[in-house]
């Protein structure tokens, strides 16, 4: 199933989790996690929480498994997606 959108909730513990099972999408920086502007029809590189950019097109469907990986593998679950 695609995925439209995916942002972080507040409470990233930096694990890297994320980022190791989809780097295109999770950035892990000292403080929290971005979604990579690469990826977002806004461009912008934010935890996307406030924004609620979509994903751009091409990539609802292509990385939605890794997405979908990447909220199960985190710890504290504040990846959220639709
Ligand atoms: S897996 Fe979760 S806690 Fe770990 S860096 Fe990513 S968003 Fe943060």
């Amino acid at each position: 199933m695609a995925i439209t959108k995916v942002w972080i909730e507040e409470g990233c513990i930096v694990c890297n989790a994320c980022e190791t099972t989809c780097p295109e999408v999770f950035h892990v920086t000292e403080d929290t996690c971005m979604i990579l502007p690469d990826v977002r029809q806004d461009g912008k590189e934010t935890e996307n929480r406030e924004e609620q950019s979509a994903l751009k097109a091409d990539f609802q469907e292509e990385l939605a498994d890794q997405i979908e990986e990447a909220a199960e593998g985190c710890p504290v679950e504040v990846i959220k997606y639709e």
